[in-house]
């Protein structure tokens, strides 16, 4: 029972006391009335406050008034003055101390009163009892006052220790709050004694949890937002208890309130998070590791479910459970366990989920004993690659394998097995170059898929991979039987590629070189078999052939070819070559009229290296533009020296066809005579007529600049290519040297047929003519017969040093003659054909 309470209840029964004392005194009198009433009064209150305990101040001053009122009527100015100290003990009834004082000194003065006033023994007693009475009941109400507030001061330290806000409900609505609400929320503890304050604060979508009615005998946690006095939401929990009376009767609630905001939202974004990764589209899986070794699925996304596919349910699945007979299954469940077990923090792979989706799997370590797999899907950045591959591996005009896929596929072949065999047919068009531009590029274009065509249809089904190397170059690689067949395969090829081809109603024919080389008998790689197979190729063209297989043997320096290129390329830069001169003479007048300049290379180890040899490596080495300006620069030199003793002699440098398509090669040359003050007119260039038939457009526009600069430009070895003599007349050219082969096979044609008719027919076209290769005098004799203008050969000088041939010129010059001398082995001493 409240404090106040007890109090009410004393009064009552001191007015009673004061009453009876009063009328066994003087008989009932209007101050008894109001003792009366006040009496009344006094009850109805204890039995209100009981009820209603915060009506403890209103009803001191209803009291009070009451009271006053009883003094006013008329008692007696002692009574007056124990009413006043009642009065001020009401008003003190919270300060236990000043009640108690009050309530002794009040029951003093009426005990006194009365035992002054009437000296009688019973109103004494009764004064004392009453005495007794009040000090019983103030100490009572100092020890429940002070439990109350020891209670207050408990419930302000927990409130204060938690964040959390104590309180308790009201009878009329509204709840007594403990301070920390203040701390809390930012509202005064008194705000919420305002029955309609709690509804203000909480958010509407709450309020049906806030306002519920709990079950008293399991009232349950509840949850809900409050707007603070900042204006923010707060989440905050509500722990209820029921408080009861002594019979055990439901009254009213009190709790305690905690603030949560921070956990709550803390487990929204968690719950968020975990939507979001449950509806990501990224497969994420959880594996905890078991004390056995085991591992077993504890965390699994819908994305990651469907991946692994294999059943409806991933979590609490262990590995074993989950492996089948898929490799990347199994991959993955490897990678997985080497992650487990420490070997690594972290393993990536591409995984190939069953409906063709390609998925990169993360695998990594979380805890000692957790893992986590995260699916990707990237089937369309692999999709994209995969293009992107084929791509940039396909010819685009063709539709053929490129030169990258074809030194791929080579690479992949052999690194599949080492001993597998497998040909190369490498192919180069003629004449394809004179189509293009002749009939532009589109029919190049028309024609080049057609030619393609052909060369996949003559393609072993199977065993051959056609590839286009780039511009007019094909090749094939042949794999299991096909490689015995490769020489036959090459034939079919040809036959294929040389059959007319009929574009826009023209009927267009290109010719094919192959050359074939062979793994692992000629090469030990792929990209040495495709050199091997471009070696071959090239002799090909050069001995005019369709095919040529590479024979290493026949080539005893092929095994040193790339240590030779690198050589040469000091041999340039150290001056390791030489230059001889061969004489070229006049036929009709047995005169030296000038010389061919021949480069030599003596090689340090290999010795002496055939020009052929070293000019196809430069060619194919691209050094043949270094060759060609260090034997240009000597020859002319050499040639200023000669024209000092003979200022009409002239002297021929050989070019190879590549020459022509530098573009600075005319002003070089023109640059190095005028530099040695010779006359452009004394320089002959000689082109090997294989190698101009090829490449005619762009390397005629050069032989007619050299021309159109006054310098000599002749066709080398001619009889060895394709070029009729009609072709002859289209060229800028002044003569013609006609290969050695038709000099040498007019010994055994008495009549010399051949080789007159290509004297006869070169000079028919207005050009010269210089006999190569003679050997005996017979030979010389016939081209006196003939009418060759100039001749060149062992018979009239070997190639010599320089110096050589101006002793020579200088004998020449002061007998006026050539000298004779029966040793063709010399270029000082050439023997004189007889006339
Ligand atoms: P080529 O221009 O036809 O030169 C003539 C070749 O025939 C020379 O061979 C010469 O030594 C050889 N020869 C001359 N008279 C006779 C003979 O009576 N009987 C025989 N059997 N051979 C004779 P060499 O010097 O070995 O040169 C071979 C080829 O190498 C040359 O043929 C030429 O095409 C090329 N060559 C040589 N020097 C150079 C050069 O500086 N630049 C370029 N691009 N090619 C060169
Ligand atoms: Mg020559
Ligand atoms: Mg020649």
């Amino acid at each position: 029972m409240k404090l106040c309470s007890w109090m009410w209840l004393f009064r009552a029964v001191l007015l009673t006391a004061i009453l009876i004392a009063g009328i066994v005194d003087d008989g009932f009198g209007r101050s008894d009335l109001l003792v009366v009433i006040a009496m009344v009064v006094s009850a109805v209150l204890f039995v209100w406050s009981r009820r209603v305990p915060a009506i403890d101040r209103p009803l001191t001053v209803l009291d009070s008034v009451l009271l006053i009122g009883l003094a006013v009527a008329g008692l007696t100015p002692p009574a007056a003055l124990a009413i006043g100290i009642i009065i001020l003990a009401q008003a003190a009834a919270f300060r236990p101390i000043y009640a108690a004082a009050a309530y002794v000194g009040v029951v003093s003065t009426i005990a006194v009163l009365y035992t002054t006033r009437d000296h009688t023994p019973h109103a004494g007693l009764s004064a004392l009892a009453l005495c007794l009475l009040g000090g019983i009941l103030v100490v009572r109400a100092v020890r429940l006052n002070m439990a109350a507030r020891s209670g207050d001061e408990r419930d302000r330290l927990i409130a204060g220790s938690i964040d959390a806000m104590i309180w308790e409900e009201l009878p009329e609505g509204g709840y007594r709050m403990s301070d920390s609400s203040e701390r809390i929320l930012g509202y005064p503890a008194k705000a919420w004694l305002d029955p309609e304050f709690l509804a203000s604060v909480v958010h509407p979508d709450d309020l049906p949890a806030a306002e519920a009615d709990p079950d008293p005998d399991n009232p349950l946690p509840t949850t809900f937002r409050v707007r603070d006095s900042s204006g923010r939401w707060r989440w905050v929990e509500n722990h209820l208890t029921s408080i009861r009376d002594i019979h055990g009767r439901h009254r009213s609630f009190a709790g305690i309130t905690v603030d949560r905001t921070r956990e709550i939202e803390a487990e929204h974004d968690v719950r968020a998070f975990g939507r979001l990764v449950k509806g990501s589209p990224v497969g994420h899986m959880l594996l905890g590791c078991a004390g056995d070794g085991s591992m077993k699925v504890t965390a699994a996304n819908d994305a990651a479910t469907a991946i692994i596919g294999r059943t409806d349910r991933l979590v609490g699945r262990s590995l074993d459970e989950l492996t089948n007979g898929d490799a990347s299954v199994r991959e993955l469940f490897g990678l997985l366990r080497s992650v487990a077990s420490g070997a690594r923090e972290k393993g990536q792979m591409e995984y190939h989920g069953g409906d063709g989706h390609v998925f990169q799997a993360t695998v990594r370590s979380l805890t000692d004993d957790s893992c986590s797999i995260d699916f990707l899907d990237i089937t369309e950045r692999v999709e994209s690659h995969r293009r992107l591959h084929e791509q940039a591996r396909c010819d685009d005009l063709t539709g053929l394998p490129n030169r990258r896929a074809l030194t791929e596929y080579l690479d992949a072949h052999i690194a599949r097995d080492a001993a597998a065999p497998l040909a190369l047919l490498s192919m180069d068009l003629t004449a394809f170059k004179e189509i293009n531009e002749a009939l532009g590029h589109e029919t190049g274009d028309l024609l080049l898929r057609q030619i393609s065509d052909r060369v996949r249809e003559s393609c072993p089904a199977g065993d051959g991979y056609a590839v286009r190397k780039g511009g007019d170059e094909f090749a094939v690689v042949l794999t299991g039987q096909a490689v015995d067949r490769a020489e036959a395969v090459a034939a079919s090829l040809v036959d294929g590629i040389t059959r007319p081809v009929l574009i826009d109603g023209l009927r267009l024919r290109v010719g094919v070189s192959v050359g074939i080389a062979r793994y692992p008998s000629d090469a030990e790689s792929g990209a040495e078999v495709l050199r091997r197979a471009d070696i071959a190729l090239y002799r090909a063209k050069q001995r005019g052939l369709t095919v040529e297989v590479y024979e290493p043997d026949s080539d005893p320096l092929s095994r040193g070819r790339l240590a030779l290129v690198a050589d040469l390329e000091s041999a340039i830069a150290r001056d390791e070559l030489t230059l001889h001169h061969q004489p070229v003479i006049n036929v009709a007048s047995g005169r030296m009229v000038g010389s061919e300049a021949l480069c030599r290379w003596f090689h340090p180890t290999a010795g002496p290296v055939s020009p052929e040899l070293f000019v196809e490596l430069a060619e194919s080495s691209g050094q043949i533009r270094d060759l060609t300006r260090w034997v240009l620069r000597r020859a002319i030199a050499d040639l200023a020296a000669s024209l000092e003793v003979d200022p009409n002699f002239r002297t021929s440098v050989n070019l190879s066809v590549r020459n022509l398509y530098e573009a600075e090669l005319v002003p070089a040359i023109l640059g190095m005579l005028a530099a040695a003050g010779v006359a452009p007119d004394r320089l002959i260039l000689e082109i090997t007529e294989g190698g101009l038939m090829d490449d005619q457009a762009a390397a005629i526009e050069t032989l007619q600049a050299l021309r159109d600069a006054g310098i000599g430009v002749w066709i080398d070895d001619f009889g060895t290519g394709h070029s009729s003599f009609a072709r002859l007349r289209s060229l800028p050219i002044d003569g013609v040297k006609i290969d050695r082969s038709f000099v040498s096979g007019a010994a055994a044609d008495p009549e010399g047929v051949l080789l007159a008719s290509m004297i006869e027919l070169v000079h028919a076209l207005g050009l010269r003519v210089v006999a190569e290769g003679v050997e005996t005098d017979e030979q010389f004799e016939l081209l006196g017969r003939f009418g060759s203008d100039s001749a060149q050969g062992y018979l009239l000088g070997r190639p010599a040093p320089v110096e050589d041939l101006h002793t020579r010129l200088a004998g020449a010059s002061t007998n006026g003659s050539r000298p004779a001398t029966a040793d063709p082995a010399t270029l000082a001493a050439p023997r004189v054909p007889g006339r």
